[in-house]
């Protein structure tokens, strides 16, 4: 299959075999929503993370250890969240260049289009439920 592979890969090549401009456009629909609502929540975690080190910074000088302790717990988890919109943003980012490039949305293992239903799921899926299952066989 490395030859098909290749194929996907190259420039002008057909992939969106099998899907309908009506579900690419309800693709793109959802990915951009998607992204949407990843980026304003970005935006509120970025806010939420500025205050939180403002705080942390007018109360530096009274602080007593347990109260710095909860205070940098709670700063680990607002930065990690931070990290983790961050990821989802930027893989709905990439789904919808490779859905403009015509390459998103078909399975890496069989190049056969993953259904929306499961898109709608997994933004990021790159294959289809099948070769997902038939991975994880030979995985373990
Ligand atoms: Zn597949």
């Amino acid at each position: 299959m490395l030859v098909n592979g290749a194929v996907v890969a190259g420039k002008g090549a057909s992939t969106a075999r099998g899907r309908s401009a009506d579900e690419i456009e309800q693709i793109r629909v959802l990915l951009q929503s998607r992204f949407e609502d990843l980026d304003r929540e970005y935006e509120e975690a970025v806010a939420q993370n500025t205050r939180l080190r403002l705080v942390e910074i007018g109360d530096a000088a009274g602080d007593d250890q347990a109260d710095s302790g909860s205070k940098t717990a709670e700063r680990d988890a607002a930065t990690s969240l931070l990290r983790t919109l961050l990821d989802r943003r930027t893989q709905a980012e990439h789904a919808l260049h490779r859905l403009d490039e015509g390459t998103y949305g078909n399975c890496e293992g069989c190049s056969n289009p993953i259904p929306v239903e499961r898109l709608e799921v997994f933004p990021s899926a790159t294959t289809c439920v099948n070769c997902k299952q038939v991975r994880e066989r030979r995985a373990s």
